[in-house]
């Protein structure tokens, strides 16, 4: 259009030559066009400049306050409601946000209309979680950096003496404070302690990953040793799975048995939280309203199996929360499973621990695939499923037994050569530790 309209008043003043005054209007006419062209083709000029010019992004910062959730620290930083939508969509696959702590950063790098381009989430110093919003197709993209982390193991002996804690007889032996609740837990999976006699001891083997040698980053009881008048003799031993959310991550004897027979079953294979129970703040909207389970994110069509043994008493469908089941236990607890893609026990089935009873979906009031699960007491009141403990499986079978028998080799391996170096006085105390560092990573 524009090439034509130029074209004809191009031609235009050929057939005008016998009139001047015309003339000289067309003359005029053609020069507005002509500076029309320019003053277009300096705007396309600078609409390209500005296209290509390096983004000046703000960079602002914000932490974790005392009982907060992404949703607070978002809106502090000002992020938009679709903004946050994207980014807890694109992260949490990778990062248990329900599970934040008190001065984790979160970094955001917004453009000039005030859009998230860059999301950097660190839980630690030595992790960090980006999100970079992809020009071509808007949507954020994931990258996980980890800076590298000093392993430690260290060794830790000691015996009960009349009248003391156990939290302070560990503490006593040089178990630092930080690891004292795990250790006591491994050890009162398998002793009971009303029976534990003075003299009794016990043997720990911690690792500890620390960046830059100093900021204590995770650690983990590897092995535990109880040598009681009463109790008897207990070993117990990590296993670690390739995947670290699955499941079976837990601590076994050396026949891999599970420590707590009595504990519930775990409803997936992997365990990864994407909302806990309580009052939640929802991500987008940030309406407060009551979680009464778990929600556990998980591939669509992956196997639910029961928690325990029992008879099932729900098994339909509704609008909210989809397919669902319900299995009521010999005690008259009930469990809930919500959301299923499909069930596979109908009402008045009788299903043991571990069975499975339907696939993880998407069905009812669901954002994405994952299992709600609920649980009811005694008195019908919904508790949190976190509060009863759950296992994996009581025996560790096939390939992770032969996994955890090549671990326990290792455990062993390390306790001798630990056990053959000198003890080493732990810093700003008198207690002497056996430690190495094992590997840097
Ligand atoms: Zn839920």
């Amino acid at each position: 259009m524009k090439r034509f309209l130029l074209f004809w008043l191009g031609v235009a003043p050929l057939f005008c030559t016998a009139c001047f005054e015309s003339g000289k209007i067309e003359a005029l006419d053609e020069k507005i066009v002509s500076l029309n062209k320019d003053l277009a083709s300096a705007e396309n000029a600078l609409a390209e400049y500005q296209k290509n010019r390096p983004q000046s992004l703000s960079v602002l910062m914000d932490t974790v306050q005392k009982n907060e959730g992404y949703y607070q620290v978002l809106e502090r930083l000002g992020v938009k409601r679709n903004d946050r939508g994207a980014i807890v969509l694109a992260i949490q696959d990778s990062v248990e946000l329900s599970n934040l702590k008190v001065g984790q950063k979160f970094h955001v790098a917004k453009d000039v209309n005030g859009d998230v381009q860059v999301f950097r989430f660190s839980p630690n110093p030595s992790v960090v979680h980006l999100l970079f919003k992809n020009p071509q197709t808007n949507q954020f993209e994931y990258k996980l950096v980890q800076k590298p982390l000093v392993v430690k193991q260290s060794i830790f002996e000691g015996h009960i003496v009349q009248g003391g804690t156990l939290h302070g007889t560990l503490i006593s032996v040089g178990i630092p404070a930080r690891m004292s609740g795990v250790v006591a837990g491994v050890l009162q999976c398998k002793i009971p302690f009303s029976s534990v006699q003075p003299g009794d001891r016990f043997r720990i083997l911690l690792e500890e990953s620390f960046y830059q040698d100093s900021i204590w980053i995770s650690g983990k009881v590897l092995y535990a040793e109880f040598e009681g008048r009463v109790v008897g003799h207990h070993e117990a031993f990590l296993y670690n799975d390739p995947d670290p959310k699955s499941s079976y991550n837990a601590h076994y004897t050396e026949n891999g048995e599970a420590l707590i027979f009595d504990g519930l079953r775990y409803p997936l294979d992997r365990l990864h939280v994407t909302s806990p129970f309580g009052v939640r703040i929802h991500p987008i909207t940030g309406a407060r309203k009551m979680h009464s389970g778990i929600d556990y994110g998980s591939p669509h069509g992956s196997p639910v199996y029961a928690v325990a043994k029992g008879k099932v008493v729900v098994s339909d469908y509704d609008q909210y929360s989809g397919n669902k089941i319900a299995i009521r236990h010999a005690d008259n607890s009930t469990s809930y499973y919500m959301h299923l893609s499909s069930r596979g026990v109908g009402v008045g089935a009788q299903v043991t621990g571990g069975q499975v009873i339907g696939r993880v979906g998407s069905t009812g009031r669901s954002t994405g695939p994952h299992l709600h699960l609920g649980f009811k007491n005694v008195q019908g009141q919904w508790i949190n499923p976190k509060s009863k403990t759950m296992i994996a499986t009581p025996k560790l079978q096939g390939e992770r037994m032969v996994r955890l028998t090549g671990q326990i080799a290792k455990i062993r391996e390390n306790l001798n050569q630990l056990d053959a170096t000198e003890p080493r006085q732990i810093e700003g105390s008198t207690v002497k530790v056996k430690q190495k560092v094992i590997s840097k990573i």
